[in-house]
């Protein structure tokens, strides 16, 4: 084998896109790429990579079945369902209690769920990793409620693995490419863990979002801050903000911060997280972004500073409308997707802003993808 490729699957999985550079050449991958999407606005800062590219996610899910001997099987990684142990990218212990829970369910005489008949038990395992405070949650997606030998299931599995700090069991019968369903039983601890970053302290629940690389996400948003600058007279507004991880950290610098999000559950986490850090100059509204900025900025209300972080679509007309409207001092974009964040930088620097800073991030070692934070002020 290639001494580049210490992945034997990477061909057949395609979650780690570029495994095949050195990741030398893989920053210097996603650097070009950054520079031919973004060049154009302003001089690009050098990557900021990981000294150590390996075993950086802090969230494992595998898919679980039978193979053609009607072995039972499981698949750690992203866009496949080959049987794999462990993964470079993955956390270890985490790829660890997937093991020992495969072994368990044979133990226990348990079905994996059957994606085409509809019928079995165990659909997927999901396991989140605090990396700073130790907890550890594992969700175990069933296709049925029912849980036979619940207790002595639970008991062996933390007998092998005392570290996990939480159980719960989600309910998922339906046809769907989601892991997730609706229904989610606490079968031991708090049904959440909870995490450092930044100095703060976050809870994760198994819906909500939180970054996956930790040791980056904390250079990432470092530098969100110091482009944002913010003074202690500022409003801010943390738009598309998730559980709130950003405008918590923003909030010590500003006289008040305003999150927007438009999912209802990771409102809820954000509150939670501002209560748990005590944080007072912070309030979350449960809206779309571009609509809450609309109105907003015919109420004639003001921003200084805007931090936005969008999915990968990017952001809309409607939002960025309303940016230019509302004239804060800076934008502060921090985009998972260069494509998108050039598209609307444009559209931004067509109207009154100017591009200052553009510094990439390397969040995800292995894949294609690339994170950028863009300060523009006016
Ligand atoms: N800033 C957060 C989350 C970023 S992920 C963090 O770093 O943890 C992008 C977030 O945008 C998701 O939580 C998603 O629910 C939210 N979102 C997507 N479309 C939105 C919209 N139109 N308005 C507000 N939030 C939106």
């Amino acid at each position: 084998m290639d001494n580049t490729i210490k992945c034997k699957l990477y061909k057949k999985c395609g979650g780690c896109q570029i495994h095949n550079l050195t990741y030398d050449k893989q920053l210097e991958f996603k650097m070009k790429k950054v520079v031919r999407l973004m060049g154009k606005f302003h001089h690009v800062e050098d990557i900021i990579g990981m000294d150590s590219p390996y075993h950086y996610r802090n969230k494992v899910q595998a898919a679980f079945g039978r193979d053609r001997n009607n072995r039972i099987i499981s698949g750690v990684y992203q866009s496949s369902t080959h049987p794999v142990d462990s993964c470079l990218i993955d956390d270890q212990k985490a790829d660890e209690i997937i093991v020992t829970i495969r072994k368990l369910i044979k133990s226990f005489k348990m079905k994996p769920f059957d994606d085409v008949k509809m019928t079995g038990f165990l659909r997927h395992v999901l396991i989140k990793r605090g990396f700073l405070s130790g907890e550890i949650m594992v969700v175990l997606v069933t296709g049925e409620e029912e849980f036979k030998s619940k207790r002595s299931f639970i008991n062996a599995l933390i007998g092998r693995h005392p570290e996990i700090t939480t159980i719960v069991q989600n309910i998922n019968n339906k046809r769907t490419s989601l892991v997730l369903g609706g229904k989610s039983i606490v079968l031991y601890g708090s049904g959440v863990i909870k995490e450092q970053l930044c100095g703060y302290t976050f809870t994760i629940s198994p819906k909500a979002f939180y970054q996956i690389n930790p040791v980056q996400t904390e250079i990432l948003y470092n530098k969100a801050m110091e482009f944002a600058d913010i003074q202690n007279s500022d409003i801010v507004i943390d738009a598309y903000c998730g559980t709130g991880t950003i405008g918590i950290i923003a909030s010590k610098f500003a006289k008040r911060v305003i999150g927007v999000e438009l999912n209802k559950v990771a409102v809820k986490d954000a509150r939670v997280n501002a209560k748990l850090n005590d944080i007072k100059n912070i309030d979350f509204v449960c809206a779309d972004a571009g609509r809450y900025m609309v109105d907003i900025a015919e109420e004639g209300l003001t921003a200084d500073v805007v931090i936005m972080d969008p999915p990968r679509a990017g952001s809309d007309i409607k939002f960025l409308k309303s940016l230019v409207k509302l004239s804060p001092r800076k934008v502060v974009y921090i985009s998972c997707n260069p494509e998108t964040c050039a598209r609307d930088v444009l559209f931004l620097s067509k109207n009154k802003y100017k591009v200052r800073k553009i510094q990439p991030v390397d969040m995800f070692p292995h894949t294609e993808h690339v994170e950028c934070v863009v300060m523009l002020s006016k």
